[in-house]
């Protein structure tokens, strides 16, 4: 079997499994057509609390990639990309394969980064790789200790209070305010609900490197122990910027708003790991570019032409409050309830269910 394709789809973000399921209900476009995947289930981000917090099973909060990728006739290859060639249109495997392709299409999202480390008795875990995260997780669930999160964003808020009844003690480092870029009152909300689960949070505390068991912000030790865990937004693929495509100075990959690269017009890239003005970086919006980068890959390849995608200009917020209640943001309005919370529950669970399919 050749390596050569028409398509090839590189990683199962959320935009690419919507792009997955439109071409098995509808229509796919002509050609080989194969998807790169590092795992052979995608996992859905937002059920990521609810299974620490003990409400979930693991195989609730994915999608098994086989079952869509055969219903889109495509062929689905799992390993690692280690490297990629916008010149060459070829992508690099870790098995050693090399696959090329005539169209090629980016949804990898980011990466977590490590922190300066001196020493090793700090044991740090980072929020993704999500199965690296967890199999962590569950060696430190045998002998709970006192917890530091990093990252004060909705991940880091939602794993500090699905997390908190789980170790002795747990503190929530900031680098500016909690929830920065969200409405004041989900802020409140927010710093409510972790003072009631006993979480310290530490705002305005930029924690920049972990010298033995300390953490340390500027020159002051802001936190002493042996257990981190990161989870401090998006950082590019470093293999990315080194792709040869634009990127903005982050090295997230510059896009149009047809979802193709500034630089190379026969690569798309959606999700965490594109750069587009107005577009956040979050599952939501990536869900968002799935349907029209489905009709642009079907445009693409019948050299038809392509539509823009415009951002939404709000995104709900809703975030698990670990006891199956949520706090929510909407523009500049904000609750909390269990009511949020199995409202949080039914749209996450639709999306698995959307793209399962059987056989
Ligand atoms: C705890 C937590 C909770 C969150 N909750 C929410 C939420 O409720 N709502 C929300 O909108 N956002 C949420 N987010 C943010 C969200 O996870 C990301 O913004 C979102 O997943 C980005 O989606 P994506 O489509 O870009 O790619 P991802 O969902 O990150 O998927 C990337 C895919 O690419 C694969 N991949 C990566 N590298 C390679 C490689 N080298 N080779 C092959 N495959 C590769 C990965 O295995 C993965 O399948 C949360 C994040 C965290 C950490």
């Amino acid at each position: 079997m050749t390596n050569d394709y028409d398509l090839i789809l590189i990683g199962a973000g959320h935009a690419h499994l919507g792009v997955l399921r439109r071409w098995a209900m509808l229509e796919r476009p002509p050609g080989r057509i194969a998807l790169v995947s590092a795992d052979h289930n995608a996992w859905y981000s937002g059920m990521l609390p609810g299974l620490l917090a003990g409400r979930f099973t693991a195989s609730d909060c994915v999608v098994e990639l086989q079952p869509i990728c055969r219903a889109a006739k495509v062929d689905l290859i799992v390993a690692q990309a280690t490297s990629f060639s916008a010149e060459q249109r070829s992508v690099q495997l870790v098995d050693g394969r090399q696959l090329t392709a005539d169209w090629l299409s980016l949804n990898v999202g980011g990466k977590v980064s490590p922190l300066p480390q001196q020493g090793d008795a700090v044991d740090c875990l980072a929020v993704k790789p999500f199965s690296e995260f967890l199999s962590g997780w569950q060696r430190w669930q045998q002998t709970p200790k006192p917890l530091a999160i990093i990252g004060g964003g909705a991940a880091g808020v939602e794993l500090a209070l699905a997390l908190a009844d789980k170790v002795p003690q747990l503190s929530l480092f900031c680098a500016g305010k909690l929830l920065a870029g969200h409405n004041p009152g989900l802020h409140l909300r927010a710093i409510g609900a972790l003072r009631q689960r006993r979480v310290r949070v530490r705002e305005y505390s930029p924690v920049s490197r972990i010298d033995g068991d300390q953490l340390f912000s500027e020159n002051d030790i802001v936190w002493r122990g042996e257990r981190v865990l990161l989870a401090t937004g998006a950082q590019a693929l470093p293999w990315l910027e080194q792709s040869g495509l634009q990127c903005d100075a982050r090295g997230f990959v510059q896009i149009l708003p047809t979802l193709q690269s500034h630089s190379h017009s026969h690569i798309f890239a959606v999700g965490d790991c594109a750069s587009l003005p107005g577009a956040l970086k979050s599952g939501v919006y990536s869900v968002r570019q799935g349907p029209v980068l489905a009709s642009n890959l079907m445009a693409a390849l019948r050299d038809q032409p392509l539509k823009p995608y415009r951002a939404q200009k709000n995104s709900l917020a809703l975030l698990a409050t670990g006891d199956g209640g949520a706090l929510l943001a909407w523009r500049g309005l904000s609750a909390s309830g269990q009511l949020y919370g199995r409202w949080k529950d039914y749209l996450d669970q639709s999306f698995i269910r959307r793209h399962r399919f059987s056989g």
